[in-house]
Formats: C-alpha cells, structure tokens, sequence
C-alpha cells in the first residue's frame, strides 16, 4: 500500500503565476522518486500539495487510487510522514522523543527503531540543556544525530508514504552523507517522496524527476540522467 499518484497536476498561488502546469507521475508503492529542479522549480509546492495545505486548481492526487481531496486530514495525516531536517528535541528523555506520536508503542518497538537509526546506545539519555533541579547535564547530540531521532520516531509511526523535503532544509549543518544514509534508512520498504536540489543526494531514488518552469523537463534513472548531461 502507499501508491502516490499525481494527475495532470496544475497550481498557481496567484492566477497569473501558474507554478505547475500539468504535472504527472506515479511512485509506486514502496519505491523512492526523486523531484529535483532550481529553485523556485515547484518542488516544494509538490510536498504541500500532497499535504493538502492548497488544492490544485486541475487535475487530481491520489493515494492507493483514492483521491486525497475525498480522504480526512486525519487520516491523511497518518498515511503520509515527514521527516523535518532540522529538528527540536522535547526537553525529556531520547526515548520519550522517539515515542512522541505512538506513546503506546512497546518497549521492544521502540528499541528497534532506535536500533535502526543507529541511536539505541543513548536511548536512556537526556538531551543537552536539560535542567533538573540537581543540575543534571544532558548529551550534546549532533545535527545528524538528532534527525536520527526524528527517524526512529518516523520508523516507530510507520507511516505507508513518506516525504523527505530537502529543499527547506538547512543542508550546511548536514553532509551528503547523512542526507543520504537517512534516506536509506527511513525509504526502505516505503513510498518516498524526496525533494533534493542535488542529483547526488539521490543516486538511489528509483526515479529522479527534473521540474523546471512548471513541467517535468527529464525523467530517468540518475546513471541516464547523467548520462544525457
Ligand atoms: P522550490 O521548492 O522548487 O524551490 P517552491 O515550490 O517552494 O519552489 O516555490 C515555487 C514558486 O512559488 C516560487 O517562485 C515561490 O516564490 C512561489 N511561492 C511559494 N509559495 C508561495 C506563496 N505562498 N504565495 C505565492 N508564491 C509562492
Ligand atoms: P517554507 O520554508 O518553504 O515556507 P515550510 O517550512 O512551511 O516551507 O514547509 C516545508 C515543507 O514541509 C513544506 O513543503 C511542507 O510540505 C512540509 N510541512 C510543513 N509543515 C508540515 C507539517 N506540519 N506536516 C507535514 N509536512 C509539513
């Protein structure tokens, strides 16, 4: 389950800026596409679509065949998760982090999606800055470190489709190769949506997608897309 499906999408936040004009493709449920483009190209407009923060003025989204327009926000909400690239930590445990939005998941659950991102060595730990009254001091976790958390809270949720938006991102905090080992970690066996502004942060998306001036420009896989450059 997790098929996304966009119809001859069009979009424009003001009339007489179209932003996409006449978008379609399909990410096969538990595949990975890669939308990538300029600045300004849509991208992110794609994510928000998806999330139903605007309606496109043409054409239709579906998931697994249903349109999203006839499917509850809630419901929505729990089909599609985001992994933000800068997260804020709650000022309680690492485990209590990764439980926020399943705080009945078991202990075992929650151990194994810590395992997964790689942070189940401070699970117990606080994060830095915590004060207690004891004057307790917390873990200095690093950038990456602490996406790792929003991970494990992603893998933990278990949404069917995933969205990785790079493209708002502070990416000078973040090397490639976190980006990267992120995206395999969180993608595996789960629709994802990545939007990136560069092809080398993508190399495993089974599609990559160049938006430019509101269309797709080229599809392919990254070995073709580099291939035509
Ligand atoms: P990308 O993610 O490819 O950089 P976006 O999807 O964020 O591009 O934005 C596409 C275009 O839409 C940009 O030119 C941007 O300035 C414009 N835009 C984004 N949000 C709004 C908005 N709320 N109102 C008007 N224009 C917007
Ligand atoms: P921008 O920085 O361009 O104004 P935002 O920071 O509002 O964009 O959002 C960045 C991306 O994260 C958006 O494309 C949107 O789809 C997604 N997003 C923002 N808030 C949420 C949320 N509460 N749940 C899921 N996705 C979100």
């Amino acid at each position: 389950a997790g098929e996304v499906t966009f119809e001859d999408v069009h979009f424009a936040y003001i009339p007489e800026r179209p932003i996409l004009k006449g978008i379609s493709f399909t990410v096969p449920a538990g595949k990975t596409i890669a939308i990538v483009g300029p600045s300004g190209a849509g991208k992110s407009t794609i994510s928000r679509l998806l999330f139903r923060f605007y309606e496109p003025q043409k054409g239709r989204i579906l998931i697994d065949g249903q349109p999203i327009a006839d499917v509850q926000q809630v419901s929505l909400r729990a089909a599609i998760g985001m992994v933000p690239q800068d997260t804020v930590l709650f000022n309680d445990t690492i485990e209590y982090n990764i439980r926020y939005g399943r705080p009945e998941a078991s202990m075992a659950e929650v151990e194994e999606a810590a395992r997964l991102a790689q942070i189940d060595r401070f699970i117990k730990s606080l994060p830095e800055g915590y004060a207690t009254s004891v004057g307790e001091r917390g873990l200095k976790l690093s950038g990456g470190e602490k996406q790792r958390v929003a991970i494990a809270r992603t893998i933990l949720k278990g949404p069917p489709v995933l969205v990785l938006d790079e493209a708002t991102s502070a990416l000078d905090s973040f090397t490639e190769k976190e980006i990267q080992d992120a995206l395999d970690l969180v993608s595996r066996g789960r629709t994802t949506l990545v939007i990136a502004h560069r092809l080398s942060t993508v190399i495993n998306a089974d599609e990559i997608i160049v938006l430019d001036k509101g269309l797709i420009a080229e599809r392919g896989s990254h070995a073709t897309l580099l291939a035509a450059e």
